[in-house]
């Protein structure tokens, strides 16, 4: 079978090598870079660089993990690792593992090892933008080829904004409409390789097996419960068959619809963390769900369908890709400018699941434990850190979930951030979920804050949702006392939420004054404005209190 993504040229001479550099892509199904090296070459290196500005253990970080990465995500990368490893070795190769500063140690290999192609999956996060121009430069003063095919996504993001004028589309339906189909959806993918050729000589390098956590030295706790998702493309793709199997789920499948309270049979596929490392290709999974959908009479369609889902993915890639400072509030055009407060009790207190909002604290307890919720729980969290209740920077908020989540990927939480705090996308500030309302409709008995939350087991489930308001003789039966063993909330709901919109409004009244160019001065002005006319009400609301009492 052909593949029909890619062009090449393959008059390389016996004897050849290249290497292929893994980084995400971590899969040997539909991988041009990894066919294109086997096809056109003698030897292959395949190389995974443990680069330590993820990977390197951070005893001071707030949990365990490294500064960039929590231990769930890092362990399912070695998981995936070793998969790979394995599955190249039926293939007739290996995985060759080194550490160090990856632009320098593949300068190095490309070096010892005499390669006269790299082979690695297009990527368009600004990390490895710039690691990947260093390893172009080096390639074109070498004399060496570089292939870099766009395989992570369905489309070229540049495609897109080049088809669009040179501005990315804000809005998802205008990036259906530029979308259309993507070129390659229509011939089947390459999904198998018969075999790698073999690894050359790796000269004088230390090459490792794929390390285990203890041998990156990483420490475990015992107390905490490990993420219940194992890497791999094997586990990916049992995953994706298992999601696929039941075609009328598939066929109906709507989003935002779905219980997100859900744990242990979740309401979506769980299939971020594969894509996010490649271990699943997105446009194999396209192909797939566009398959299920010929064999049934009826199925839902975008944004909500499955592969509106995988066009979500590919909306925030292209936004992401096209807009300056897409990661900040500051310098990002498309990001409304709000005085968001600085607090770094109540961010800790949200980090750490001590809000006193069980539905809240117990999606941080998964997002820590397990580093996945469903969506609509990060929505929830998300809400509450931001416009609806703390009032506290996304970009505290982004950097919790880039660390913890399995699925952490660049593009799509930024972009779900800012949309959740109403900086971009989405509007609606006035649409905030409540803490306490929105978890007991799909979960009436509290059973996913009973298993992330063990202190509240016993709460009965007429106080699960707010258990400050269960009597003490309750809470003593309950075994546990709200103050002492579970935090009372750290604000009140409905001022706190009333005080955000109040906010809101202001910083969207300034926005629209100044025509969206706001200065960082002109959001502290607003800040000071602000908290002075919430002292003022306060003032007032404490006076009117005493006046009643
Ligand atoms: P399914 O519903 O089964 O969807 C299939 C795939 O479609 C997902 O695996 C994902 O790749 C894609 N997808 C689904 N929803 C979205 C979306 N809203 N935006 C973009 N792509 C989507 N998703 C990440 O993959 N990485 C993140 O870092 C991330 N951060 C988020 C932060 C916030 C604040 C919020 C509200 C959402 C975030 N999401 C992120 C999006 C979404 O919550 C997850 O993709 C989804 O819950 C993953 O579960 P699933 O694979 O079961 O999704």
């Amino acid at each position: 079978m052909k593949p029909s993504f890619f062009l090449l040229n393959s008059n390389m001479p016996s004897g050849s090598a290249s290497l292929i550099w893994f980084r995400k892509g971590l899969r040997i199904h539909d991988n041009p870079a990894l066919e294109y090296a086997s096809r056109t070459s003698a030897f292959v290196y395949p190389l995974f660089v443990i680069d330590p500005h993820y990977m390197e253990p951070d005893p001071k970080a707030f949990s365990p993990g490294s500064t960039r990465a929590g231990i769930s995500r890092i362990r399912f990368l070695l998981e995936s690792l070793a998969d790979l490893d394995l599955s190249l070795k039926k293939l007739g190769s290996r995985l060759l593992v080194l550490k160090g500063e990856p632009s320098e140690v593949l300068i190095r290999c490309l070096k010892e090892w005499d390669v006269k192609k790299i082979c690695f999956e297009y990527d368009t996060d600004p990390y490895y933008q710039a690691l990947d121009n260093k390893i172009k430069n080096y390639a074109s003063l070498a004399g060496i080829e570089v292939f870099s095919p766009v395989s992570h996504t369905l489309f070229n993001p540049a495609d897109i904004i080049e088809k669009n004028g040179g501005r990315p589309p804000l809005s998802y339906q205008s990036f259906l409409k530029l979308a259309g189909e993507p070129s390659w959806a229509s011939s089947p993918l390459l999904v198998e390789l018969s075999s790698v050729p073999p690894v050359g000589d790796v000269a004088s390098f230390e090459i490792s097996q794929v390390p285990t956590l203890k041998e990156l030295g990483y420490v475990q706790n015992d107390q905490e419960e490990l993420t219940p998702f194992r890497g791999g493309e094997s586990e990916a793709l049992r995953r994706l068959r298992e999601s696929l199997s039941d075609k009328e789920w598939v066929a109906n499948f709507e989003k935002p619809k779905g219980d997100p309270s859900a744990y242990i049979k979740p309401a979506t596929t769980v299939l971020s963390p594969y894509l996010k490392f490649g271990c699943l290709s997105s446009r194999y999974f396209y192909q797939c769900l566009k398959d299920v959908y010929k064999n049934v009479k009826r199925h839902t369609s975008p944004p909500v369908s499955l592969v509106g889902q995988l066009l979500w993915r590919e909306f925030f890639y292209t936004v992401a890709f096209g807009t300056p400072n897409f990661d900040k509030m500051n310098g990002n055009k498309i990001c409304k400018q709000i005085p968001w407060n600085d607090d770094d009790e109540l961010l800790a207190a949200w980090r750490e699941a001590r809000t006193g909002y069980p539905w809240i604290d117990a999606i941080m307890v998964q997002l820590r434990e397990w580093g996945w919720m469903h969506h609509l729980a990060r929505h929830c969290v998300a809400c509450f850190l931001t416009r609806g209740d703390l009032f506290l920077h996304w970009e505290k908020g982004r950097d919790v979930f880039e660390r913890l989540l399995i699925d952490s990927d660049w593009a799509i939480n930024n972009g779900n951030w800012l949309w959740l705090s109403c900086s971009s996308f989405f509007y609606q500030y006035n649409r905030i979920y409540s803490p306490t309302s929105f978890g007991k409709k799909y979960d009436p008995h509290g059973d996913y804050i009973r298993h992330f939350l063990p202190i509240l087991k016993d709460m009965p489930k007429e106080y699960i949702y707010e258990p400050w308001t269960a009597p003490l003789s309750v809470q003593n039966k309950a075994k546990c006392i709200i103050g002492r063993d579970y935090p009372k909330p750290v604000v009140s709901h409905d001022s706190a939420s009333k005080e955000c919109r109040r906010k809101m409004g202001e910083a969207y009244a300034l926005n629209k004054k100044l025509n969206g160019v706001v200065s960082e001065d002109d959001v502290k002005s607003l800040r000071r404005r602000l908290d002075e006319d919430g002292g003022q009400e306060a003032r007032g609301r404490r006076q009117r209190q005493k006046l009643i009492s």
